[in-house]
């Protein structure tokens, strides 16, 4: 079989709905995939399939259809190009990638009922609409702590049971995906997890949504490139997670790479999420780089929360304190107002 190939119908204005559907229904007799967009004046028909059977077809004869271009990027499906306008994306009822700035939040490890449950009620009241919580837990020592596993899984939809806050947790291992399905309702795909193959085409056959965040050394188009290997899995419902990147400066724990978030807009249809707590890694300075990735343009933002970091059993030295992320959410509301979102 020859390479993959992705071709982008725009359809003409006045096309009819009858076009439309017989664009798709010839595309798809076709023996090709069809991924249709729907905006205010055109319909924009992803077209994927072998090279070959593609370039053989004459798409352009169909009735309806205004041009026929191939995506050139290396990236295909994530490109912004082939859907022609923003995705959005749903974790549960809560949809990201609107003009709406959806607030994900909660601590870095789920530890025990009181404190998912407790740090859960917190912040939904500050206004989070997702709760997030580690439950198997990539760490850089063997001997720190790695997460309750299953347990944990449980005790987030205990939380999410009290509170209505849909659940977004990380997996590590391909072997973990049925178990998490059953709590969760979103994947996070941590950086150190950003170029395991494996893993990308396992959470690419999933029913739940991905996040994917960028690797500590990853380039922008690495993280476009691992994106696509979710995507051509079949997994449309991606989102990217720009956490920081290693550089020379050692004062912060990374360096939050806000410049990826325009970059990623003009690149990509995906929705675009900023963490700024891994990204810079102090506590007092999260706030302003949760206001700054508004300002760039982020569609979420994900930030760490724990009633008492004192005794965190991962990442308390960044992690804020409830009033202090109540004070972060009424700031983040008037910079989203300033770019015209809303919070
Ligand atoms: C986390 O979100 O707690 C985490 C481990 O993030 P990252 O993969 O970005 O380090
Ligand atoms: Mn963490």
């Amino acid at each position: 079989m020859s390479r993959p190939l992705a071709m982008i119908i725009v359809t003409k204005p006045e096309a009819t709905e009858e076009q439309v559907q017989h664009i798709i229904d010839r595309i798809k007799e076709w023996g090709l995939k069809a991924e249709v967009s729907r905006g205010a004046l055109r319909v924009v028909i992803g077209v994927i399939g072998p090279e070959d059977s593609i370039r053989e077809k004459p798409i352009a004869a169909i009735p309806g259809v205004a041009s026929v271009t191939p995506v050139l990027k290396p990236y295909k499906l994530v490109a912004r190009e082939f859907r022609g306008m923003n995705s959005n994306v749903k974790i549960g009822p809560v949809v990201i990638g609107g003009e709406e700035i959806v607030l994900m939040s909660g601590p870095c490890s789920v530890e025990s009922r009181e404190q998912i449950t407790g740090i859960a009620s917190a912040i939904k009241k500050s206004g989070a609409k997702i709760l997030r919580g580690g439950a198997f837990k990539p760490r850089t020592s063997p001997y720190s702590f790695q997460g309750l596993g299953v347990e944990g899984l449980k005790l987030l939809a205990e939380a999410r049971e009290e509170t209505g806050l849909p659940v977004i947790t990380e997996i590590m291992d391909t072997k973990d995906l049925d178990v998490i399905e059953k709590y969760a309702d979103c994947l996070q795909v941590g950086a150190r997890n950003m170029q395991n193959f494996a893993l990308l085409k396992e959470v690419g056959r999933s029913k739940l949504p991905v996040m994917l965040k960028r690797g500590m050394s990853a380039t922008i188009k690495d993280l476009l490139m691992s994106a696509e290997y979710i995507l051509s899995e079949g997994n449309f419902n991606v989102l990217l997670c720009e956490r920081g990147i290693r550089t020379f400066e050692t004062y912060t724990r990374n360096t939050l790479d806000l410049n990826a978030v325009p970059v990623l807009k003009a690149e990509t249809h995906l929705p675009i999420v900023v963490d700024p707590t891994h990204g810079i890694g102090l506590r007092e300075h999260v706030a302003s780089m949760a206001l700054a990735a508004v300002a760039a343009g982020a569609d979420a933002i994900m930030t760490e929360v724990h009633n008492s970091p004192e005794l965190a059993k991962s990442d308390g030295e960044q992690a804020l304190l409830p009033d202090e992320y109540t004070d972060l959410v009424q700031r983040v509301r008037k910079v989203a107002e300033a770019v015209g979102r809303s919070v």
